[in-house]
């Protein structure tokens, strides 16, 4: 394990810029709006908030992104592709429940057939967590086997009043700690005494999710058709905010634009939540909101941990508890669903 001072977060944040890298970090974006990921240059200060609004996933699956380009020349049609070579970035302060999101990711995208648009930036982007030390009210990544204490990543570290402490745990997170040439070697004993304490505030949190036995694949019938579902979704308004903080949302849209010589394809994120999702040729499959509802939640507790050797669609982060209009959120879904399949 590593040691640098407090005092000398800057020049770490300095290093590793001039290591050939872009920086990333939470940072503060105005009075009572929290924090968000901006780019690292002198002056920038790293945000105490306990997590950013939007995810970390937005470095490696964007929002929206220009797939390529066709040139047409009479019957000729030529593929341009538009992407420049992916330069080398590293993200800091990513909380565990976020680090976890890429795990449930990566087996979507890095999967057969392989996005090679995810993986050319999951190749360059280097991920530097940070241990979590006052979770909120809104967390339960403790619930869904996520540490927060041990938050993973290419270097993972632990930030107390006076240091920073870090720890290297892939070869890239290795090769980029070795570069900072001032961090000096340390014990364990001021880590593990913050490890405790976190762990203590862990537990005290408010929020439970019922046992993930009651989610298991078996159960899938009598979950589907709860008639908790009507209820549930009566006062869900459709607008996929729940969906657009997830870290582990990951459905996309692809449209073509005209540009009147050729043709620009993109890439952006769409909701499950939206009546326009998944419609084909012959219409929706899924009509109703109840429909599209019952999609989401079913997908993060049960299709997805069935498919995934039991490896849990939602990290716990929070955010669609503190973000949803109606104060809708998983772990209401959860327990409903659980106390009607329990009776
Ligand atoms: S944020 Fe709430 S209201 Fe909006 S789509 Fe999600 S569950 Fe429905
Ligand atoms: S479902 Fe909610 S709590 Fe779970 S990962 Fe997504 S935003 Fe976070």
């Amino acid at each position: 394990m590593k040691k640098l001072p407090i005092s000398k977060l800057n020049d770490f944040f300095s290093a590793v810029s001039k290591a050939g890298n872009k920086v990333y970090l939470p940072v503060d974006i105005g009075e009572g709006k929290g924090a968000d990921y901006k780019l690292w240059s002198e002056g920038v200060e790293l945000s105490k908030a306990l997590n950013t609004n939007r995810s970390a996933k937005d470095f490696f699956f964007p929002q929206t992104e220009n797939l390529f380009e066709l040139k047409m020349d009479g019957k000729n049609i030529d593929v341009i592709d538009t992407r420049t070579e992916a330069e080398d970035f590293v993200v800091f302060g990513v909380r565990a429940c976020d680090v976890r999101s890429f795990e449930v990711l990566d087996r979507v995208f890095l999967a057969n057939p392989v996005d090679t648009y995810y993986k050319t930036r999951r190749e360059h982007g280097v991920i530097i967590s940070l241990a979590c030390t006052k979770p909120a009210h809104t967390c339960f990544c403790h619930q869904m086997d996520v540490d927060a204490t041990n938050a993973g990543g290419d270097i993972q570290t632990w930030m107390t009043d006076d240091a920073l402490y870090l720890e290297a745990l892939t070869e890239k997170g290795k090769a980029l700690l070795s570069k900072i040439d001032f961090a000096e070697d340390a014990d364990e004993k001021a880590v593990e005494a913050q490890k405790a304490e976190t762990k203590k505030a862990l537990e005290a949190l408010p929020l439970t999710m019922p046992s993930a036995e009651i989610f298991e694949e078996k159960e899938l019938l009598k979950l589907f058709n709860s008639p908790k579902w009507a209820s549930l979704s009566e006062s869900c308004l459709a607008c996929g905010t729940c969906t657009f903080v997830c870290p582990t949302c990951q459905c996309y849209d692809i449209r073509d634009f005209d540009t009147g010589h050729g043709v620009k394809r993109f890439r952006c994120w769409d909701s499950c939540m939206y009546s326009d999702f998944t419609k084909m040729a012959h219409g929706n499959p899924r009509v109703s909101q109840l429909e599209r509802f019952r999609q989401r939640f079913m997908h993060k507790l049960v299709y997805y941990p069935a498919n995934n050797n039991g490896l849990k669609g939602c990290v716990g982060c929070g955010r669609c508890l503190a973000k949803c209009p109606i104060s809708m959120n998983i772990v209401k879904v959860a327990k409903s669903l659980a106390e009607e399949a329990t009776k």
